[in-house]
């Protein structure tokens, strides 16, 4: 199968998460690189993160607010200019019409050339919210474009020209992120409260944290070799939308 590299910079795009981190993880170093070619950049969050602990007393009411905190850190770190947060409640996410009408809103008013987001086609994947957040975006596009849908909204119509999911069940693309990657560390690490549950980092916080980065330039350098490249990170791509 052909693999594609680089679509051209957008002039603005839209990255749908479930949680916040998870555009880092999937699209971190790609949004880098927009950035700092121009483009205006928007993140979309689904869910408010309250689930995101594995201490059992935590004070959840706080743990959402640093999650949005950390959100805008890591966005401002990558260059990103808007962060929406939609705030359902972690771990009960829906791809229904309500959630449908509050993605394709913001797909019409942040009017995204390109729209990234999970792959809901993805096989074996156990976490419900990726897999609906995946679906909203897709499904979100499809209401944004048509001006029948969702009229009540107010808001005219606006159709992508492509959407990249990331961590794809099936590689068609890959963005070339060679000197990109520490940008997406370092947007990773801003989620404080996200270090021991995503990233392994605990009671050796220097050599886990190392160990971290570690393994995100192995993994750019693994989705890179795909298309020959140094560092890159893999999506399926769907155009014509
Ligand atoms: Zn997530």
């Amino acid at each position: 199968m052909t693999i594609e590299v680089d679509l051209p910079v957008p002039r603005r795009a839209l990255a749908i998460g479930a949680h916040a981190d998870d555009v880092e993880f999937g699209c971190g170093a790609t949004l880098a690189k927009w950035a700092d070619a121009g483009a205006h950049l928007t993140m979309c969050i689904c869910t408010d993160g309250s689930k995101g602990t594995w201490e059992h007393d935590a004070d959840l009411g706080a743990l959402i607010a640093s999650r949005e905190d950390e959100q805008r850190d890591a966005a401002a770190i990558l260059g990103v200019a808007d962060v929406v947060f939609l705030r359902y409640v972690d771990g009960e996410l829906e791809s229904g019409l309500g959630p449908r009408a509050a993605v394709s809103r913001v797909i019409r008013e942040h009017c995204p050339d390109v729209v990234l987001g999970h792959d809901p086609w993805q096989p074996y994947r156990i976490h419900q919210d990726h897999r609906h957040a995946g679906l909203l975006a897709a499904e979100g596009i499809v209401a944004a474009r048509d001006p029948h849908f969702f009229p009540e909204l107010g808001v005219a119509p606006h159709r992508p020209r492509t959407l990249l999911c990331f961590e794809p069940g099936r590689v068609t693309h890959v963005e070339d992120v060679e000197g990109y990657v520490d940008r997406k560390i370092d947007a990773l690490l801003a989620h404080r409260s996200q270090w021991r549950s995503t990233m392994a980092i605990d009671d050796r916080p220097e050599d886990q944290r190392a160990a971290f980065a570690r393994m995100l330039h192995d993994e750019a350098r693994a989705a890179g070799l795909r298309a020959g490249l140094r560092a890159g990170e893999a999506f399926a791509r769907l155009d014509d939308l």
